[in-house]
This record gives structure tokens, sequence and C-alpha cells, in this order.
């Protein structure tokens, strides 16, 4: 790891060494990985970039906090396409939008980039068992990297987790709990046998290494716009890893010397649950909320990495905007219908807020905007329909199609001969 220094504690300032299997700081606090910049500068340049063949987030080791003797794990994890979505800038009124669809990771989910890092570090610990409890995509994609490279896994879910999640936990061979509780009630559970038993620690928030996977999500995306800083890039907000990460991946890049300048984040929440921009919004300090929303995978009431996530949010002089479970429905169609890109409620939750923001002037139809799609719609196909709703059900004669045809309002152009 010739460009890590060490890992820092966020509240006390207490410095560790980067062992591999690193949790909090004494105190409680959550710990940051530090790297030396000026060496990465020195040695590190985009240009080296351009050759690189590898089309994976381990394109970017110099930035990664793993030995040079450490392989990567066996699934492929990043590199996910960045689409220009002009229709939908179209429909919102926006001068530029991009679409990161990071969905189309293997087991459908950004979480794929921690569960990669995890899996590297968990082998360079010498584990063989590895835990987690999650809302349900953390748990499904430490499960199935965890699966490709030969790891047991004890995975605690809160019993809501839309079944797709579930069946993936099952059909990697994951050790599942489902508890008959919070995702707060699954987090303590998970804890007390993580402590228990001496497994290697995958809860969000608690392992440092994990939001160092995130962060290559927005490496990508400025390697991907050929390191031009976007406005503002928008993403939704649970317990706060992802944000943090990906704040985190920018300033790296800054500090190295890839990119100019910053660009502000969107951070974007579910109204029924939303206590990390309701303590943006009002200046307090956060406090729990309910977890009231069908977007589950943001349905957080206590986030586990509030200091990390309010700090990405105001060093960004971001932007915190809520939208309503029927804002989050109405913006799955939208992606799909104008753009081809399916979203799980939570995934499609930052493209939400973008355009929420636009309608309540927070950010100007001038900007150049990158949002993250952070999971695959695929993942909870209940949602889907109930955002979209069911098909025309017809018998299979003509006269029945033309009378559903008639009922569904649809007309047909005939094709000119
Ligand atoms: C986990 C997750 C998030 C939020 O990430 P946090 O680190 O919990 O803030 C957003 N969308 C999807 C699809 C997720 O799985
Ligand atoms: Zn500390």
């Amino acid at each position: 790891m010739k460009y890590v220094l060490g890992a820092k504690c966020v509240k006390c300032g207490r410095e560790y060494a980067a062992v591999p299997d690193l949790t909090t700081c004494a105190c409680g606090g959550i710990l940051d990985i530090q790297y030396d910049y000026a060496a990465i500068r020195r040695d590190c340049s985009p240009r080296d970039l351009e050759g690189n063949p590898d089309r994976s987030m381990w394109r970017y080791r110099p930035f990664l906090p793993v030995e040079e003797t450490t392989a990567p794990p066996p699934l492929r994890v990043g590199w996910s396409p960045l689409y220009k979505a002009d229709r939908l800038a179209e429909e919102l009124g926006l001068k530029t939008l991009y679409i990161k669809d990071d969905g189309l990771n293997p087991t459908a989910s950004l979480k794929d980039r921690a569960s990669a890092m995890a899996v590297a570090k968990a082998k360079e610990a010498g584990a063989d068992t590895i835990a987690c409890s999650s809302t349900g995509n953390a748990a499904s994609s430490l499960a199935g990297n965890a699966a490709a490279a030969g790891f047991a896994t004890y995975i605690f879910v809160p019993s809501r987790a839309p079944k797709g999640k579930v069946a993936q936990l099952r059909i990697f061979g994951a050790t599942v709990i489902s508890v008959d509780g919070s995702y707060e009630d699954t987090f303590e559970l998970s804890k007390a046998a993580i402590d228990k038993w001496g497994w290697y620690n995958c809860n969000a928030a608690i392992n440092p290494y994990l939001s160092e996977g995130k962060k290559t999500v927005t490496l990508e995306i400025m390697e991907q716009l050929g390191w031009q800083v976007p406005d503002y890039i928008a993403l939704s907000v649970g317990d706060g890893c992802t944000i943090a990460g990906a704040w985190k991946g920018l300033k790296d890049l800054y500090a190295a010397g890839f990119i100019e300048k910053l660009p502000r984040l969107i951070a974007v929440q579910a109204e029924g649950c939303c206590p990390l921009n309701r303590a943006i919004q009002t200046g307090q300090p956060w406090q729990p909320m309910e977890e009231n929303t069908l977007a589950d995978s943001i349905a957080v009431g206590v986030p586990r990495n509030p200091d990390k996530a309010l700090n990405a949010i105001r060093e960004s002089e971001g932007v915190a905007v809520n939208v309503s479970d029927e804002e989050i429905l109405a913006a799955m169609r939208l992606l799909g219908r104008t753009q081809g890109v399916f979203g799980e409620p939570a995934g499609v939750t930052g493209t939400a807020g973008v355009k929420k923001a636009l309608e309540l002037g927070l950010i100007p139809p001038d900007s150049t905007v990158a949002s993250i799609v952070t999971g695959n719609g695929l993942k909870d196909v209940a949602n889907g329909i109930k955002a979209a709703g069911e098909p025309m059900l017809v018998r299979p004669d003509m006269e029945a199609l033309l009378a559903a045809f008639a009922a569904h309002h649809i007309t047909p152009v005939e094709r000119n001969h």
C-alpha cells in the first residue's frame, strides 16, 4: 500500500496503522483512510489511465488501500456506463444530465464496490467468515462477492427486505438471519453476534475500507467525463456511507491534481425518512426518524455514518432535497421511459431529487448534473409494478385486441406501404 499513510478518526483525530481488520476508533468515531497525495501526484496522472485495459474499479489502484500483492476479487465490479441522458434532460428542463447506471454491477447495486473491497481486505486479514447487517443490497452484494472468493457469510437483514434481495442471499449460499424488527434492531443484533464470534466485520460505517471501495464511483464518473467536473453530482442517502465515499473520491482526485475543482453534491432522502437532510435543513444535530418510505435501501432511521455524510454535504456546499414516495415512483417511470434504465426505488431517488431541486429552484436549469442510479429495479419487482401498473390482459384474438386498444385509448398508426 505504497500511498496509504494510515487511518484517522473523523471525531478525535487519533491515528491508526492501516491494518486489514481495522474498525472504529476507541472513541467510537469512524476512521478515514489517509493517502500521500504528493506521492500520487508525482507518480500518477490521468494519462496513465488511458492505456489501462482494466475495465473495473481496480484500475484506480493508486487510490485504493490494498496491498500490491492482493489480487482483485473474482467478480467484475465497476466501470458501469455513464449515459448522456438528453431525452430526460429535455423533459426536466435541464441543460446537461448524465446517468451513471450502477445497477449494472454483478449483484446489481453500487454496494458491489464496497463488497469487492471487503473481500480483498478480509483475504489480507486471513479471515474465513464475513458478516454484515444491511437493508438488503449491502447484504446481497457481500454474499455474492464473498461466495465468488470462497468465504462463508452471516447476513442480517430486516424481515421487510424485498424478496429479490433475499433470493440473491439464499442463492449465494449465505446464512441469512431475517430479523423481525427495524434496520436499527438488525444492526444491533449483528453487532452482538460479530462481537461474540469474531467474524470479519463488514457493517456499514464500522469498516473504513468499504467507503474506499464506494469512492470508485466518482473516480469513474470523472474519468468518463474526461476530468471535466460537473456542477452537481446527485445521489440517494441512507446510512451516509455512499455519499461520504463519493465525496472522498472527489477530494482524492482534487488533492492528487486530477481535477481542478470540486462539484457540489445533491443529497436526496425520502420525506418519510430524512434524518441527515433534516439536520442540514434545520442546522440542528441529526435526530432519529421513523423508517417510513418504500425506498427500502434508504429507509434508515438511525444513520450509521452521520458525521462523514454531513461533512460531505456541507464541505461541497451541497443541496439537501427530500422527495415523496410518489415522486420516487414517478422517477422510476421517467428513467425507464426516457432512458431505458430500470432502477429500484432508492436507485432512482437521486434522479427524483434532481427533478425536485429544479422545481424548487435549488439548482439552476443551465447546470450540468451527474445522477447516480444506485440499484437495479429487477431487485424489487413489486415496486416496479406499483410504479407502472399491470399490463392489459387480452384473449388471443383480434377482436379482443381491438376492444382492449379501444378501452385503453390506444390508436396504433398504420404503416404506409
Ligand atoms: C445502500 C444504498 C443507498 C444509500 O447508501 P448509504 O451508504 O446507506 O447512504 C442508496 N441506494 C441504494 C440502491 C443502496 O443500496
Ligand atoms: Zn476517535
